[in-house]
């Protein structure tokens, strides 16, 4: 019934541990980073400074950006695989992932100069982008709603935008070099679609601190390093706006995809961390007089959970074959959202069960896990808005908003 028109010939999807280097090496590196080293940051709502660095010393950070700008130049799926890798391991990407996230819209949208700028840097690890500001506190995810304003004034020495308004949730914008930034540049009362009239830029946030731009910690449920930002008369050069003017809201959709995809791959990862946590200690535990996991009221959450993975893996896997071969592949990338991050949190409810008590204690490393992936049915994009893209461009139902 999808309008999308998908030609599957000769597309495969492969089955079992793809990219077995990478993965293997993932897993050495998350060794070094054990769950007190979480423990330790969340305590402090820190940012894991030492693991992005080992990360990005290994490579893995930019392995999107093409060989020609010292990138590994891999496919999307080698994204995936260090994603899932990591949050299997127990640790958690949150904290780096947006590179992989937005690097898609410089890569296909910024010009030639923009990439020798900025790519060799970002692959090196001298500049990190990690920052993506399009949340605003009045629009949430009427995304074309957006009110912060950025104003084209024309120099002589360079024309510039003046931006003006504000954004929340924008994760790491403290601990990032560059932010991308979806901003209004056409009154929305003066485009003929609401979608138009919208522009990507990338912000120098070193630049921009404290000469317009105040960004403020938010405390939140989660060690996510996010914060709310204020642009008051924020200047950024025009020669950093990514592609087009007004055309901005048809770059972010275009990541998209590749976005849902990678965000599955981190709940696919979770989910095989919860069970094998729960299996383990649903073993060990003795409670009258055998292992509760001979209990099918422990027993059955988990395997449930397991055959969730199973499913939601498949369609992350066909999702990502679809977009390797350049198909489209809403459909199957908001499903693999969807299933992928549910899997992840009935294995996260099935862990902190088997867990009895104990699975509030912090020092079992659940009850933190749990709460990272309760996130996942809210943020980069909520349950709600999924199944709304499924009833209207899948099944052809009335649009509901
Ligand atoms: C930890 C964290 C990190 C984040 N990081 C970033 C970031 O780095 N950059 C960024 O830009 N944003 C970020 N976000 C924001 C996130 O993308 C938004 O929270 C999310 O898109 C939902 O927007 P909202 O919170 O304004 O909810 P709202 O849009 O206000 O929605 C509230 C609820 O109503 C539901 N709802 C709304 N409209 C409809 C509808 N038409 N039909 C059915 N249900 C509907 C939603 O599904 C949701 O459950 C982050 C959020 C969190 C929590």
């Amino acid at each position: 019934m999808s309008k999308e028109k998908v030609d599957v010939t000769g597309i495969s999807v492969p089955l079992g541990e793809d990219y077995p280097e990478i993965r293997e090496s993932v897993r050495r590196i998350c060794k070094d980073f054990p769950g007190e080293y979480w423990r330790d940051l969340d305590a402090r709502s820190a940012y894991p400074d030492a693991f992005v660095k080992a990360l990005t010393d290994a490579g893995y950070l930019s392995v999107l950006i093409p060989e020609v700008y010292g990138g590994a130049g891999l496919p999307l799926r080698a994204a995936s695989v260090i994603l899932e890798e990591i949050h299997a391991s127990g640790c958690s990407a949150g904290a780096c992932h947006a590179q992989m996230y937005t690097m898609g819209t410089l890569l296909r949208h910024g010009s030639a100069e923009q990439k020798q700028r900025f790519l060799p840097d970002i692959a090196s690890g001298k500049l990190r982008l990690q920052a993506f500001g399009v949340t605003e506190p009045t629009t949430g995810s009427d995304t074309t709603q957006i009110k912060t304003r950025a104003d084209l004034v024309r120099d002589p020495g360079g024309d510039y935008y003046v931006v003006n308004g504000q954004k929340v949730w924008t994760s790491r914008a403290l601990y990032s070099d560059l932010m991308m930034l979806l901003v209004r540049t056409t009154a929305a009362d003066q485009v003929a679609r609401k979608t138009e009239g919208l522009s990507v830029l990338l912000v120098d946030l070193r630049d921009a601190r404290g000469n317009g731009l105040e960004i403020r910690p938010i405390k939140a449920m989660v060690n996510h390093n996010t914060t709310e930002i204020f642009m008051d008369n924020m200047l950024v050069p025009a020669a950093n706006r990514i592609g087009e003017e007004g055309k901005g809201f048809r770059y972010i959709l275009d990541g998209m995809n590749a976005e849902r995809i990678i965000a599955a791959s981190e709940a696919i990862g979770d989910t095989r961390w919860f069970i094998r946590k729960a299996s383990n200690y649903a073993t060990e535990r003795i409670v009258f007089g055998r292992p509760i996991g001979q209990n099918q009221g422990i027993q059955f959450p988990i395997a449930r959970a397991y055959t969730e993975l199973a499913a939601a893996e498949m369609m992350v896997r066909k999702a990502t074959a679809l977009f390797a071969a350049g198909q489209p592949c809403g459909e199957d990338a908001n499903i693999a959202k969807l299933l992928s991050t549910e899997a992840a949190w009935h294995a996260a409810e099935a862990c902190l069960q088997t867990h009895g008590g104990f699975g509030f204690a912090s020092e079992y490393d659940v009850e933190r896990k749990w709460r990272e992936v309760r996130v996942m049915q809210v943020a980069p994009i909520s349950t709600n808005l999924i199944l709304a893209y499924v009833a209207e461009h899948v099944l052809g139902l009335p649009r509901s908003y």
